[in-house]
């Protein structure tokens, strides 16, 4: 059934979600790579900034996850050796907003992307982006990938749907369908919505006087983050294997939110105290996750893969990033 792999072809590969930090920062290293990058976006006229730099290298196709024949049209005129789906609602507190869309894109668009490939031709190699979510309220730590799972959020439960359909399309099919379960993971690119980037691009531009506060939720709540671009190559890693799998991308270990605040304005040259407020209303009560840290020894002795930024760099790196881009343009991110 799988077919054999010749890497000295000329490759190509289809990433969905291609525009958000994930795909963009993908579709690079395999521009690198020397892949034909295509990508599926809901609308190809929307003005992705992700994707400037490379727009003119890739090719968009434009198909909903929930439109099967727009997924086999997609995949008919790409005809990838590796589809990575990354799309998703990302944002955990907006799939409480809205549960029915994050189950459709995640659960059911997931199953109908492993469905298109089925049809098209099941030699495809398949990525699918699974979480940390997953393990919601942990019944171990740190986690690794027999961890059993125990979701909590709208979110968590959707990619719970997503992975273990993507290991049945592995087993009955014997597709090479390989879950990354990646933990937190940022960049310059995240959305600011997500605390790393809403604490750097304050703390920047608190710096220029641009901002006076920032109001932030529990700043004990702690998280495994690392960068981005770390973990976009294990995702490139576990399709290059003879043999698919899950894989844990982790850094191993946790930091809280005030770790994170203090890390940044302490970089910025500020005093946090003078500056950070906590608004009860952001806080997560029941709905907070607590003890997510993942255990990457098997990527890292399987894959080769290992975290190459420390998360004093990353916060650094990110507070830099902030710093350059408010230098050119001088607009404080907005925040939620
Ligand atoms: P998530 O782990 O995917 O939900 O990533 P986030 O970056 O949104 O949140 C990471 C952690 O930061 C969670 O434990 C949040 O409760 C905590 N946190 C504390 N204050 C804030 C805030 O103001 N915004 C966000 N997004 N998270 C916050």
């Amino acid at each position: 059934m799988r077919r054999t792999y010749d890497r000295a072809v000329s490759r190509r590969a289809l990433v969905t979600g291609i525009g958000g930090q994930d795909g963009s920062l993908l579709a690079e290293l395999l521009l690198d790579e020397g892949y034909e990058v295509y990508g599926v976006v809901r609308r190809s006229a929307a003005d992705y900034t992700n994707l400037a730099a490379i727009a003119g290298r890739i090719e968009l196709i434009e198909a909903d996850l929930n439109d099967h024949p727009a997924l086999i049209a997609a995949l008919e005129r790409s005809r990838p050796h590796e589809v990575y789906n990354l799309a998703s609602v990302s944002f955990v507190p907006k799939s409480w907003e809205e549960p029915v869309l994050t189950a459709e894109l995640a659960a059911v668009g997931a199953t109908s992307l492993l469905e298109a490939i089925r049809h098209v031709d099941a030699g495809m190699r398949f990525y699918q982006a699974s979480s940390s979510e997953i393990f919601g309220e942990p019944l171990e730590s740190p986690q690794h990938e027999t961890t059993p799972l125990n979701p909590l959020t709208p979110y968590g439960v959707a990619k719970v749907y997503a992975h273990f359909i993507t290991r049945s399309y592995r087993r009955r099919y014997g597709m090479h369908a390989s879950c990354g379960i990646l933990y937190n993971h940022t960049s310059p690119r995240q959305s600011v919505e997500f605390v790393p980037r809403k604490i750097t691009a304050a703390a920047a531009a608190i710096k220029l006087g641009l901002q006076q506060e920032l109001l932030l939720g529990d700043l004990s709540a702690r998280r495994d983050w690392g960068y981005a671009a770390d973990y976009v190559r294990g995702q490139w890693l576990m399709l290059q294997q003879d043999e698919p799998g899950d894989y844990v991308i982790a850094s191993g270990q946790a930091h809280s939110v005030g770790d994170l605040v203090a890390l940044a304005f302490g970089y910025a040259g500020l005093d946090w105290q003078e500056h950070v407020r906590v608004d009860e209303s952001l806080k997560r009560g029941s709905a907070e996750l607590h003890d997510l840290i993942g255990n990457p020894a098997a990527a890292r002795e399987r894959l080769g893969w290992h975290p190459d930024l420390t998360f004093e760099r990353l916060v650094q790196l990110l507070v830099d990033a902030e710093l350059e881009a408010l230098a050119a343009s001088p607009q404080p991110a907005s925040s939620a």
